[in-house]
């Protein structure tokens, strides 16, 4: 995957491409990721890229003048172009799978009151949010979503990181984890993870899924696709 990013903060990056998965998938050549500065674009000789907004109002809206030389020079057919917005459809995993399949993504961080809309008309593909919340700038919904995509990349996570248990990637939400010490102030781990047999321990496990799922986000269940067996623990479990 080819990752453009077009930012008035590339710095802010400067961890990104070295963390553990993202470095891991940046070094083994399945994701290749450049770091565009819009300022670069200005035609202004102070390298200005933002103006007040016509029709009054505070803060400062980003000319769409240096968006569009950024995208023109990234830009080929194959390209999505994201905005990452507070106004676009909430990220979950299902978009994440979807995307981390692109050959070539450029993802566009706003500052100040956001950019120019004709930009959004006329040269997004897709409008992404993070949350319902504001944040100052898009670049750190660009870093979530690169980490999150990155992780789905071929060969990025060893077999036995794998992301198919994770939360999310089914539906469902993991079961619960334990690690050494066996006992832990008086507190002892499920003797099922113990017992070496394998099939009841994935029973348990998709069991404590389900469980886990209805208490802390049953909203989940309804679009999950769940057989007769899950149903059938779903309604043991809710009563
Ligand atoms: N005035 C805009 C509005 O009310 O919709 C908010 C602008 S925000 C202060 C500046 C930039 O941060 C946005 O252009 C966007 O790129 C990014 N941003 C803020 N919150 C975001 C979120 N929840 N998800 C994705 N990007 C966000």
């Amino acid at each position: 995957m080819k990752l453009d990013v077009l930012t008035l903060f590339p710095e802010f990056f400067s961890g990104l491409s070295n963390w553990s998965i993202v470095g891991r998938a940046i070094e083994t050549g399945v994701l290749n990721v450049s770091y565009i500065d819009i300022r670069d674009f200005s035609e202004n000789k102070h390298r200005k890229v933002d103006d007040y907004p016509f029709g009054g109002g505070p803060g400062m809206v980003m000319t769409p003048g240096p968006i569009y030389g950024a995208i023109n020079r990234v830009k080929s057919e194959k390209s999505k172009i994201i905005y990452l917005s507070p106004q676009g459809k909430r990220l979950n995993q299902k978009m994440v799978n979807t995307l981390s399949k692109e050959e070539h993504i450029v993802l566009l961080c706003g500052h100040y009151e956001g950019i120019d809309n004709r930009i959004i008309e006329n040269y997004v593909d897709h409008e992404i949010s993070i949350g319902d919340y504001v944040l100052t700038g898009g670049e750190i919904p660009a870093m979530v979503l690169i980490d999150a995509m990155a992780r789905l990349l071929p060969g990025v996570l060893s077999s036995s990181e794998s992301y198919v248990d994770d939360s999310h990637y089914n539906g469902l939400l993991e079961y619960p984890q334990y690690t050494r010490p066996r006992e832990f102030r008086g507190k002892k781990v499920p003797d099922i993870l113990l017992s070496g047999d394998h099939q009841k321990i994935k029973d348990w496990r998709h069991y404590q899924s389900l469980r886990i799922t209805s208490l802390k986000r049953p909203d989940l269940l309804k679009n999950c696709s769940l057989n007769e067996e899950d149903k059938r623990l779903l309604s043991r479990i809710e009563r």
